[in-house]
């Protein structure tokens, strides 16, 4: 595996592999790198001859501070993980390489609605700061293909939006969750949680999978408020539990049993913020 930390070494080093038709796949990460990530990775080296990860903590997509300076760093791990699965370059950038001119005034992006449900409600500014890194690194890369997880639902709306806007040529895969034995959603956060919250933390995930399954046509409030109530009394902060039509994340009152919807949720465990998703499928 290469090791590069400059955009400009890595634009020259990749110009090579794009003239001898070589394909590049791309595996963009925060690092603290888990399973769900490497399978990102396998995918990406099954499609590609070429497969590039980056591992950034962008600043510009942290609303919240604390959450930014307290983000797990484990990167002489994370590069162990990657020389072991095989993985070609690994970019590791500093903050100057990403933004060059600092971070004021960059470029803002018309996201519609995305922004302004479920996590653009919650956290403000950061689907714009996911924006602004991914489409300097999507400069950089060029990549034919893209992987993102399905765990970060919204975020992989948001990028097939942004590769619109922009008009790149990038492919978008989006892979499925991985997930920790007892059904809780891998997620570098997960460093954070204490033994006790960790045991906590798999309510999500139940939650989730029972509204997957029972879900029936009708009224969608009732489900959604009664997985709210029950994630608070067991000792989470809820930001929300939501079923939203799985391609727009807006959410109607009744569901016609035939649209494609997502069950989502967002909730604290003390200071952690964990998110997950299932899809409910149309009945048939
Ligand atoms: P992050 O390092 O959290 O920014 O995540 C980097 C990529 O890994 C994103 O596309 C995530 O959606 C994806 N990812 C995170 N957790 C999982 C998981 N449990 N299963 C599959 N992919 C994941």
């Amino acid at each position: 595996m290469i090791l590069i930390k400059s955009a400009s070494a890595l634009v020259q080093h990749l110009r090579q592999s794009s003239a001898t038709g070589k394909t590049i796949g791309f595996v963009p990460t925060m690092g603290a790198l888990h399973q769900g990530h490497l399978s990102l990775l396998e995918a990406s080296k099954k499609g590609n001859n070429c497969t590039v990860c980056s591992i950034f903590i962008n600043p510009t997509q942290f609303n919240d501070p604390k959450d930014f300076e307290k983000y797990p760093v484990t990167i002489d791990k994370d590069i162990e993980l990657l020389e072991n699965l095989g993985v070609d370059i690994l970019f590791l950038p500093l903050a100057t390489e990403i933004y060059p001119d600092g971070t004021n005034n960059l470029e803002q992006y018309d996201l519609g609605v995305l922004e302004s449900v479920l996590e653009g409600r919650y956290r403000p500014g950061h689907f714009q700061g996911v924006c602004q890194v991914m489409n300097r690194l999507l400069d950089i890369i060029k990549p034919d293909n893209l992987y993102m997880g399905q765990k970060d639902y919204q975020q992989c709306l948001v990028i097939g939006k942004l590769l619109k806007l922009t008009g790149k040529a990038t492919s978008l895969h989006i892979c499925e969750t991985l997930r920790e034995a007892d059904g809780l959603a891998m997620s570098s956060r997960n460093l954070r949680l204490n033994p006790t919250e960790r045991k906590q933390a798999v309510a999500i995930s139940i939650i989730l999978k029972r509204i997957c399954q029972s879900a029936q046509p009708g009224p969608l409030q009732p489900i959604s408020s009664a997985a709210e109530q029950a994630l608070s009394e067991q000792g989470f902060k809820v930001d929300y539990v939501a079923i939203a039509d799985a391609g727009t994340l807006e959410v109607p009152e009744e569901w016609d049993g035939q649209t494609p919807m997502v069950a989502l949720a967002a909730a604290y465990l003390n200071e952690v913020r964990l998110i997950d998703n299932m899809i409910i499928p149309a009945i048939k």
